[in-house]
């Protein structure tokens, strides 16, 4: 029988269609970059004895003020060409879970949703009220078109000309960008958290599956912890996250299996593109898409830290 790992962390920076030839080298090298320095910041934690929530708060936060991701920094424009953005953190050990929705002025959402867990009685703010908790709670606030790039500026365009309500998952140059962490520390907790800018073009006020405690993010110390991307309208009908931990509960079927299920049989055959990276109670790891490629990046006790970005990219990646 194998150990169980003594601590072990997964990211993702968003699923989509990511085929080679779309980045330069030099851009695939940046990529690698941020992922492996997201890994590297909640690894350092586990490895030191930190919590898995610190974890996956430190890989987050690093993903989020990466311009290459839509979470923090670089989040897309909805349709009135501003940012509104989703995050949430869930403690495995405890069930107590974190979120926020549509904030527009706080530059690590993640960190909001946490203080909405630790410092507040509820489980989710909106909007306003969610930033407005953020202030009082001392954290940083910036101006709305602090979020935005050069990159999302003409993406949002692109929508807009094309007059669609969201660029299209499954148009040629889709991607979902959302970012995500689970994580296992030395104690045996799990943890899981989400943040996103959402979709290009959304409606005002739309609201994903990623700060939606069940469909962005999940974790339960009897089961596993899971973090998910993709079309949010999808994940949240599917109750993605909770329905991987749910099969791995009562069906005993492996981690593994369990994503494999929701993404192909459940999603794929009524359209829901995306992917998820898990982890069970053991340790076990698996990150599983039904698009193209999905950034993304782990490391186990062992020490050796993996990104990938496309399909066929090392392990533990997509296709039943
Ligand atoms: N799931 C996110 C949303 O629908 C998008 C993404 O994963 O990139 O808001």
């Amino acid at each position: 029988m194998t150990q169980p790992n003594r601590y072990a962390i997964a990211i993702h920076g968003g699923a989509g269609t990511l085929s080679k030839g779309m980045l330069t080298e030099d851009q695939e090298n940046e990529v690698h970059a941020a992922l492996r320095q997201a890994v590297m910041a909640g690894k350092q934690i586990l490895a030191q004895g930190g919590t898995s929530l610190d974890a996956v708060e430190a890989a987050v936060r690093e993903l989020e003020n990466s311009e290459w991701f839509n979470a923090g920094k670089g989040s897309v424009y909805n349709y009135d060409g501003d940012h509104e953005l989703d995050a949430s953190i869930m403690d495995g050990a405890t069930l107590k879970a974190g979120a926020v929705a549509g904030v527009r002025n706080s530059p690590n959402p993640v960190s909001v949703a946490r203080a909405v867990m630790n410092k507040s009685e509820h489980v989710l703010l909106a909007g306003e009220g969610a930033d407005r908790f953020a202030r009082a709670m001392g954290l940083p606030q910036v101006e709305n078109s602090w979020f935005g790039t050069p990159m999302r500026h003409s993406q949002w365009r692109q929508a807009q000309d094309k007059a669609q309500p969201s660029l299209e998952p499954g148009a040629e140059d889709y991607k979902f960008g959302t970012v995500g962490a689970v994580a296992i520390d030395q104690a045996g907790n799990l943890a899981a958290a989400t943040s996103t800018g959402g979709m290009t073009n959304k409606k005002y006020g739309r609201v994903g599956d990623s700060p939606l405690i069940g469909c962005g993010a999940y974790a339960d110390n009897r089961s596993c912890a899971v973090s998910t991307t993709g079309h949010g309208e999808y994940f949240i009908r599917h109750v993605v996250a909770h329905e991987v931990c749910a099969r791995y509960r009562y069906l005993g079927e492996s981690l593994q299996q369990c994503a494999q299920q929701v993404l192909f049989e459940e999603l794929q055959p009524r359209g829901g593109e995306g992917g998820l990276i898990a982890i069970d109670h053991t340790g076990a790891v698996t990150l599983n898409f039904n698009t193209e490629g999905m950034y993304r990046g782990w490391s186990e006790s062992d020490g050796e830290i993996f990104t990938g970005i496309y399909g066929d990219d090392a392990v533990r990646s997509n296709k039943p």
